[in-house]
């Protein structure tokens, strides 16, 4: 690939101390090379970061938003270019490529509107209370590898709009889509409030207990999201983690099967399974099990699995060979444990690629059922009472999303009232919006992100208690 990518620090587009390899999934083939950050450049991003701070902190929040407003507006001038690097790095179909760009442009924009006012606390006797946020300081913003874009604006939005200064760091294996994003940051904002650098996983540990960061905003995995955590503590910086889910879909039994079949499905498969919130189990009545199950297995076999930049594209390959490699042993586990009706293999090409697998008839006890797959491979378990269905739903570490799909809407609202998680969807898959709060509970994640909750936690509020000198 021609164009050079470059780190952000200090608003310089710069050079790595070193570079590395990213490979396409769908070749298994390095078509680009990022420049990578030694320890040397990160105090220098951190640095910057903090320089700048001050005058970012004092910039009125609307002139912020503008700022914000503009960075959405030179990625919607360029959905295609960043769509077809994020193919190429990530894997996933152009289409839907284009879909995380305008989505993150949508994110973006929805921080760039929102404000934050001093609240009154209390106004009488004249003593007034007032309670304002004030920015942190330098944000550490370090994304992973399955929505490499969306999930950086998730970060970015209300950390600038908040009056913080960042350093980002993507994952080793999509590094780009960042990079480029990094070169709109350039040309848009005063130098240093955004700061840029690439790793091959060295860097976290130095960037999450550096004195110098103020909060950590990680989205990826609960087993390095505990690290994370750990590492903020002498510094007691403020954390927001965004981690893993084992999310189920309930089918109730008054929905016709086909239907629900197909939304279970495109919940499981999209981006080839690799989101937080995809559907991981699915639970269905026994009564109609069987028609569910076929008509599943029906979709997978339909389902286009290929190169992502080819034109028809369905479901891409698995992002990485680590990823393909843990998917491919839960579905060999898997075979001993229940019944693979529909996939259950590698393609027989270069990449990554997995096809579409359902299994039915697993115990509750099988790996793919407690732990998250993350890939194209989803367990269907049936149920007869829901009460110990909910007792199977909740029996798990994760408490991220999950869907009940029923057409009697209070008893779903019922049903969904009991999942233990962040946000159950009823009857819509994964209705994910940067107005409304987001957030994981028990391992699944600390804090709020999106929302005025999610840009309030990139602030610390400050209250202010004052009485005038003749009430006094
Ligand atoms: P990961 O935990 O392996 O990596 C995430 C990021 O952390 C990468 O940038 C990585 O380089 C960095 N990192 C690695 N070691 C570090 C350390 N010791 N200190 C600091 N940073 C470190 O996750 P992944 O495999 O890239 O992503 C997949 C996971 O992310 C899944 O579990 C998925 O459910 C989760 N996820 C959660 C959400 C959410 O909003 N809850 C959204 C997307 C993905």
């Amino acid at each position: 690939m021609d164009h050079e990518f470059r780190l952000l620090i200090d608003g310089a587009l710069v050079a790595g101390a070193s570079s590395f390899d990213v490979i396409n999934p769908a070749l298994d083939a390095p078509f680009a090379q990022c420049p990578k950050a030694d320890a040397a450049m990160l105090e220098t991003a951190i640095a910057a970061a903090k320089r700048a701070f001050p005058a970012w902190a004092a910039t009125p929040m609307a002139e912020r938003g503008a700022k914000v407003e503009a960075l959405a507006a030179a990625l919607e001038a360029r959905v295609s270019e960043f769509a077809t690097l994020m193919t190429s790095e990530q894997g996933k179909p152009l289409d839907q490529a284009a879909k995380e760009v305008r989505g993150s442009v949508f994110v973006l924009r929805a921080f760039a509107a929102m404000r934050l006012e001093p609240k009154v606390l209390r106004d009488e006797g004249g003593n007034r209370i007032t309670e304002h946020r004030t920015p942190l300081g330098v944000v550490a913003a370090i994304t992973p590898w399955n929505y490499p874009l969306i999930l950086l604006a998730n970060k970015v939005g209300p950390a600038l709009m908040a009056g913080n200064t960042m350093v980002c760091k993507p994952a080793p294996t999509t590094p780009l889509t960042t990079l480029l994003f990094g070169e709109l940051c350039q040309a848009i904002l005063p130098a240093g409030v955004v700061n840029i650098l690439c790793d091959q996983n060295e860097l976290g540990p130095a960037l999450t207990t550096h004195p110098d960061i103020a909060k950590i905003s990680f989205t990826g995995s609960t087993a390095t999201g505990k690290k994370v955590l750990a590492s903020s503590v002498d510094s007691l910086k403020r954390v927001t983690l965004e981690l893993g889910g084992n999310d189920a879909a309930i089918v109730l039994d008054d929905v016709d099967a086909k239907y629900a079949a197909g939304k279970v499905f495109e919940g499981a498969m999209r981006n080839a399974g690799q989101i937080c919130v995809a559907v991981k189990r699915a639970y269905v009545p026994d009564t109609m099990y069987d028609e569910f199950c076929d008509e599943m297995a029906r979709l997978a076999r339909e389902m286009v699995v290929d190169d992502g930049a080819n034109q028809g594209a369905q479901i891409g390959p698995v992002q990485n060979k680590l990823q393909f490699d843990k998917v491919s042993a839960l579905i060999e586990d898997s075979k001993a444990r229940g019944t693979v009706i529909a996939g259950g293999e590698p393609l027989d090409r270069p990449g990554y690629f997995i096809s579409p697998t359902i299994v039915r008839d697993i115990d509750d006890e099988a790996p793919l059922v407690r732990e998250e797959q993350f890939g194209p491979v989803l367990p269907v378990m049936s149920y007869s009472d829901v009460d110990e269905l909910i007792e199977r739903v909740n029996g798990t570490d994760y408490g991220l999303g999950g869907t009940v799909w029923g057409k009697d809407l209070t008893r779903a609202n019922q049903v969904a009232a009991r999942v233990t998680s962040g946000t159950v969807w009823v009857n819509q898959l994964m209705a994910i919006d940067p107005r409304i709060p987001f957030r994981g509970l028990k391992q699944s994640g600390m804090g709020t992100e999106m929302g005025l909750e999610g840009l309030e936690e990139y602030t610390q509020p400050h209250v202010i208690n004052a009485v005038a000198l003749d009430a006094a």
